[in-house]
């Protein structure tokens, strides 16, 4: 990913004014989309350790295998919501599928502790 280009998360802003802040540690998602996109930049960027950073310990994998991510296109935020420390976030995942366009569609629900919010667990439809 680069600095300058616009954000995969789709928001109008740089890479480097966007995710990149939380991808480095330096900002932490206020809300569970803001931690969405910035986990869908992250599968974008292939960055596991962020991945599995945002992760809720309950629900995370123990070994995160990124080498058969598809080619992430673009991601389309449908809803999000919060209540008090949980988070849903309804989206649509965009990929390359041969010369096609698919994709994946997940309710995605999110936990925050200590200030922090997770990836807890997504149903996909
Ligand atoms: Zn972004």
């Amino acid at each position: 990913m680069q600095m300058t280009e616009p954000c995969p998360c789709g928001l109008d802003k740089t890479y480097q004014d966007c995710c990149y802040a939380y991808h480095s540690g330096e900002a932490t998602a206020q809300s569970p989309e803001a931690l969405m996109r910035s986990r869908y930049s992250a599968f974008v960027g292939r960055l596991a350790g962020y991945l599995e950073a945002t992760w809720h310990s309950s629900s995370r994998p123990p070994l995160l295998d990124l080498s058969d991510s598809p080619n992430w296109l673009k991601l389309q935020v449908i809803s999000s919501s919060v209540d008090q420390n949980k988070g849903k976030v309804h989206f649509r995942a965009f990929y390359k599928d041969g010369d096609d366009v698919a994709f994946m569609e997940e309710q995605s629900d999110f936990v925050q502790e200590d200030g922090k919010w997770y990836y807890l667990s997504g149903e996909t439809n």
